[in-house]
């Protein structure tokens, strides 16, 4: 069969404002969910009460399905649109949602931003302690450009334009001065619970002659592949199947991986052998950069690796660091990020803490010039050069080489402190055996 080509999808925005039961819909208006299996599910919403739910019910029960490991397939929820396959990262859900945002977004090859129109939701979300904002900041730092922003639940202001235009404005002021051109990027008018211009045009709203929001989905840019750098693949999980024995779930950042390739996963330096490979319910003789795939491997138990380690071949072994020179921006902090101040670092799928040794310069955050040598501290919305220590054994990449491991996250308090990219590495030594 012929296949689409795959693109991964970040869905984000403030709790609430609908992601679940936007996707919900996505995967019934394609297909993913089949009639029969939404009219139980409807039916049963009924029941509690709850028929307003029952978009959002589809993907909780999805995420259940995942979060359980029942199957390989859970792992991959995904639709189809004319052009792409479109697998959606970390399905929204409410617990740990940051922290799956981070990971998200350091697989995405595109987000798509849900904003609630309905009054004081929206604002909530764009203040200063909102998630719209807190996302936005995130998308922008970890290096996600192609934007889909899906101003929702415009049925609640009575699919006012009015409203749509005020908040299509301040959404984009704040886009500017993150780097983004908002002219580029699609806003879409959308009710997820009842559908307008998800799949078709909503005579609800003629004065709106933009893409609907498959179509815009079908205007993203197909990310590139590099497939010419040394193989990386994060791990997401880890299972042991029945039958199969160790499968090793994630996906492929850059490089081919072929069945029966030998391969190692990084830090704790286990060797193994690709017995095969599987994606979307399909055994491939070989797998590529954005390709979601579970790897059966022999010589790797489950509890050898984890979520969080890399895997890559053992000609070319990922990056154990010892210490990490990084640019970041800092998002919010109540007072002062110094030396000594040891955050949680959130790099590709692994959580570390990480302490600061050194404020290598403060820097322009327009122009990226030098505006201080060796600062004391940086505040909130400073960008700096800094000097950090992983405080336990994780695997990075420099940005420049591997986007997706070499940009990160740092948190603390239940916040995000702050995001950046990953500049130099000092490479630990690793004895692989
Ligand atoms: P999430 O936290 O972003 O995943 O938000 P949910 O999808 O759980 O939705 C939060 C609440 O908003 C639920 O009560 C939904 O029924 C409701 N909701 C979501 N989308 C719409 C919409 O388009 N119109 C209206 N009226 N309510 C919506």
């Amino acid at each position: 069969a012929l296949q689409k080509p795959h693109l991964n999808l970040a869905v984000i925005g403030h709790v609430d404002h609908g992601k679940s039961t936007l996707v919900g819909h996505l995967l019934v208006a394609t297909g993913y969910v089949d009639e029969k299996g939404f009219k139980e599910l409807e039916e049963q919403a009924k029941k509690m009460g709850k028929e307003d739910f029952v978009y959002a019910w589809v993907t909780d029960r999805l995420r259940e399905e995942r979060e359980r490991g029942v199957t390989i397939e859970a792992m991959h929820v995904g639709f189809e649109t004319p052009k792409y396959f479109i697998t959606i990262i970390d399905l929204p859900g409410h617990r740990d949602f940051v922290k799956n945002m981070i990971v998200g977004a350091s697989q995405a090859d595109a987000a798509m931003l849900v904003v609630s129109a309905r009054p004081g939701e929206f604002e909530t979300g764009i203040g200063p302690q909102g998630q719209t904002r807190e996302h936005l900041f995130l998308a922008a730092t970890l290096g996600i450009r192609q934007l889909i922003v899906v101003v929702n639940k415009m049925d609640v202001v009575n699919y006012d334009q009015k409203r749509y235009e005020q908040i299509k404005a301040e959404i984009g002021k704040f886009m500017k001065l993150l780097g983004y051109d908002p002219s580029k990027i699609p806003f879409i008018p959308v009710s997820a619970l009842k559908g307008d211009n998800i799949k078709e045009k909503s005579s609800n709203m003629p004065w709106y002659n933009g893409p609907t929001l498959i179509e815009a989905l079908d205007a993203i840019q197909p990310p590139p592949r590099p497939t010419d750098k040394p193989f990386r693949m994060p791990i997401q999980d880890v299972y042991t199947i029945t039958g199969a024995g160790t499968v090793v779930v994630g996906r492929i950042e850059t490089g081919v991986l072929k069945v029966g390739d030998r391969v190692v996963v990084m830090p704790p330096a286990k060797v193994g052998d690709v017995r095969s490979i599987e994606t979307h319910h399909m055994k491939l003789e070989q797998a590529q950069p954005g390709d979601n795939v579970g790897i059966n491997v022999r010589g790797i138990e489950k509890d050898d690796v984890k979520r969080g380690d890399v895997m890559g071949h053992l000609a070319n072994p990922p990056t154990v660091a010892e210490e990490i020179v990084a640019r970041l921006a800092v998002l919010w902090h109540p007072t002062a990020v110094g030396p000594g101040y040891t955050p949680v670092l959130h790099v590709h799928t692994a959580t570390v803490p990480a302490q600061i040794i050194e404020i290598i310069a403060r820097l322009d955050p327009r122009t990226g010039q030098t505006v201080e040598q060796k600062p004391q501290f940086v505040k909130q919305g400073d960008v700096a050069v800094v000097r950090l220590k992983p405080l336990k054994d994780v695997v990075v990449e420099k940005y420049s080489d591997f986007p997706g491991l070499g940009r990160f996250a740092l948190r603390d308090m239940g916040r995000t402190i702050a995001a950046g990219q990953i500049i130099e590495i000092k490479p630990k030594k690793v004895e692989i055996k």
